[in-house]
């Protein structure tokens, strides 16, 4: 009899094949739907080191995980970062090495990010307009992310999909042409439900929410938009416009709950391991990782075990959306 390769699953059935690592929590920009204007950022001596995140991808990877997407903060603003990359896209067994990033640093990183072996990149964009992309990402600058998508598209990734999160009163009117901005240049594109995750400064996130179905009817006025059932290992439901290269995706935790078929864990940049983004339950990985320094068997079983710990779902409520869900902001969790 051959030994079955090991699988990770969790208590409701599900398997658990796709990894989110957050490398670290800082970034260049302070988006107002992300952080609060003045952030503390963890110690040095609290996050893993490039290594250890390495190793914990490792045993992800010979535990069935055949996806890891590398997320933040701004991923691409840790130091040696591109290390981590080219040891993950050699790991063996794993399929899919992807990114999530707000672009800045794209016009220098993109070309070396594909030869590591990233296949998808995810670049966050809400806007076309440089004086609102100034506010709402408060530190940001437009011309740098639109160069660093051209860095992207002339590098040769497979997929790049941008990212929006719909807002009232700061980018409902830009739904259409943020999609014919994607359409023109052959890129996928999700749209985003804003999240209660983390206090931030400034605003009331019930004001600006805007759910998927306002932003479909938006798009629908203009496109038809046919349902497809392509997946991306991902939350977003995809659409595509007849005619067109472009997918359309909606991610709606608040409409459209996808914990049914969840196959995703996150791994903190301190090492906890997270198995629901709106709810608390983890497991410290750090302290195995440092408790029992290169142990790969006890580290392997840690995760297992934390498997019991995933919650059956989140319950994000888009009326309360005033006080955060979980405390933890999202460049801490990884977006
Ligand atoms: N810095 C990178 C970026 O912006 O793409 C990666 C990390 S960021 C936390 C990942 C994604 O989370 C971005 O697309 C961002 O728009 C989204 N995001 C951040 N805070 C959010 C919130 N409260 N609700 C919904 N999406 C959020
Ligand atoms: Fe930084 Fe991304 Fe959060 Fe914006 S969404 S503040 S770019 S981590």
């Amino acid at each position: 009899m051959t030994a079955q390769p090991p699988v990770l699953m969790d208590g409701f059935g599900r398997r658990v094949t796709y990894l989110r690592m957050s490398v670290t929590d800082r970034c260049d920009f302070r988006c107002v739907y992300c952080m609060s204007e003045e952030m503390e950022f963890l110690p040095r001596t609290q996050i893993l080191s490039l290594e250890e995140m390495e190793q914990t991808a490792r045993a992800f990877v010979e535990l069935g995980v055949t996806k890891i997407r590398i997320t933040g903060g701004e991923p691409l603003v840790r130091r040696s970062v591109l290390q981590l990359f080219h040891a993950l896209g050699a790991l063996d067994g794993l399929r899919e090495l992807a990114l999530t990033t707000n672009g800045s640093q794209l016009p220098r990183y993109a070309e070396e990010l594909r030869r590591a072996g990233v296949r998808r990149l995810n670049i966050s964009l809400d806007t076309l307009d440089p004086e609102r992309f100034r506010r709402i990402t408060r530190t940001g600058r437009l011309e740098k992310v639109l160069y660093g998508i051209e860095a992207a598209r002339a590098s040769g990734f497979e997929r790049i999909k941008l990212n929006t999160v719909a807002m009232k009163g700061r980018n409902e009117d830009e739904i259409l042409p943020i999609v014919d901005f994607a359409m023109e240049r052959g890129l996928d594109i999700s749209f985003i439900e804003e999240m209660p995750l983390g206090a931030v400064d400034g605003r009331d996130r019930r004001e600006g929410f805007m759910s998927s179905n306002e932003v479909r009817e938006a798009i629908e006025a203009v496109h038809p938009l046919q349902p497809t059932t392509e997946s991306t290992g991902g939350p977003s439901r995809y659409f595509r416009i007849p005619g067109s290269e472009t997918r359309i995706g909606f991610i709606s935790p608040h409409t459209h709950n996808f914990c049914e078929s969840c196959n995703r864990v996150r791994l903190t940049v301190e090492g906890q391991l997270l198995l629901c983004l709106g709810q608390e339950h983890s497991k410290d990985l750090r302290a195995v990782l440092r408790g029992q320094p290169g142990d790969r068997e006890e580290l392997r079983q840690a995760i297992v075990d934390a498997m019991t710990l995933k919650p059956r779902g989140h319950d994000f409520d888009a009326t309360r959306m005033d006080r955060p869900a979980v405390l933890r902001h999202m460049n801490v969790t990884g977006g």
